[in-house]
């Protein structure tokens, strides 16, 4: 039998990287572990991955799950890009995280993260009047009816898209601005959320490409009063989780997130015009000043309020761009937040 396999992976483009896939057709059964998925090459000098002279690329299987677009036995796989000897290229940032992940796995850390977005129909916001703009925002966010909702048929055929591929997908929300818009991955481990954020990326405007819709990952799509696009990103470990003194260790992990050059560390890999964003209005605290809060939309870190009742729980990280690399922001905070949990013996 033969089945189309769509090998996905994460170009070289800067400041943020684009998704790219072409498609193999194998023979077999299409049941495979990723580890018996053959690798396969591209051009890296049509990605910025490469110099035209010496341009092959490796794509290595990380990730596969049933194809929802082509449905039947085809699969998408989701790559790592290595050069020719089979070690990472530069941009890969996913190998980066392995060992991290690794080195602190035993205190189970999981994340979610809020994937915010905007749908484009040409230069425009969805639902955004021809040469001018819509009434202010205040309604849209959770809304319903015509007059506020625009592009729920993308959004819910993507949703049934991430589902049937078998991924996390926690929860979806209309967003603050029209045309604007949430789902959730997780929790899941770092590089199980990672991995599956960027399929649900690719499925994101491969869904929408149907619609003749493109969805886009800016920060900050329309300047000016309207809301940017964020990527919250929700952490926790076991002893964060489970207590008895679970909220000694969420304060130590906040405060981790605040020590020395942390806050520049994280904030500058966050994802590019993060300071466009994080201006200190439309809930965000200001890029360049670190701080946390109970139910406080206005911080940088918020504990939500059923955490600090529980005294147990997880912390969200509200300063995340949507354009965020999910393989970078994880590395970043299990590297902070783990290290001093391990410190402080509370693991
Ligand atoms: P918000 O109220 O900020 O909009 P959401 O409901 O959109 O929150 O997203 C919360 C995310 O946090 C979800 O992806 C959820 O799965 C995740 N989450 C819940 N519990 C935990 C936990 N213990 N650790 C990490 N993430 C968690
Ligand atoms: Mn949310
Ligand atoms: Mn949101
Ligand atoms: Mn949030």
């Amino acid at each position: 039998m033969t089945f189309k396999a769509e090998y996905i992976w994460i170009d070289g483009t800067e400041p943020t990287a684009k998704l790219r896939s072409k498609t193999k057709i194998m023979t077999g059964s299409s049941a495979q572990d990723v580890a018996e998925l053959p690798v396969w090459g591209f051009d890296g000098s049509s990605t910025s991955q490469a110099e035209g002279h010496a341009s092959d690329r490796v794509l290595k299987p990380v990730f596969s799950c049933p194809d929802p677009i082509r449905g039947g036995a085809d699969i998408l796989v989701l790559c790592e890009v290595l050069d020719i000897d089979m070690t990472p290229h530069a941009s890969n940032t996913r190998a980066a995280l392995r060992p991290v992940a690794e080195r602190f796995a035993g205190q189970e850390p999981v994340f979610g993260i809020e994937q915010e977005y905007t749908f484009f129909d040409g230069h425009r916001p969805l639902g955004f009047p021809e040469g001018g703009f819509p009434a202010a925002q205040g309604g849209y966010y959770c809304g319903v009816g015509a007059d506020e909702i625009f592009g729920r048929e993308i959004v819910e055929k993507h949703l049934d898209n991430c589902l049937e591929a078998g991924l996390g997908i926690s929860g979806i929300n209309a967003e603050v601005m029209p045309g604007q818009w949430e789902f959730q991955v997780g929790p899941l481990s770092p590089l199980e959320v990672s991995d599956q954020l960027w399929v649900a990326r690719w499925l994101l405007y491969r869904t929408a490409e149907d619609f003749g819709v493109s969805a886009t990952l800016d920060p900050k799509p329309v300047k000016g009063d309207w809301n940017g696009a964020g990527a919250h990103t929700n952490f926790s470990t076991k002893a964060m989780r489970e207590g008895p003194d679970g909220y000694d260790a969420i304060i130590t992990a906040c405060e981790s997130l605040g020590e020395g050059s942390k806050p520049m560390d994280h904030v500058k890999n966050y994802g590019a015009g993060i300071d466009e964003r994080l201006t200190g209005l439309h809930e965000t605290a200001p890029w360049n000043e670190y701080s946390y809060g109970v139910s406080d939309r206005g911080a940088s870190v918020r504990i939500p309020w059923q955490v600090e009742k529980d005294r147990k729980g997880y912390i969200e990280d509200r300063r995340p761009n949507a354009n965020v690399d999910p393989y970078v922001v994880t590395r970043l905070i299990v590297d902070t937040c783990c290290a001093a949990l391990e410190k402080a013996d509370q693991v």
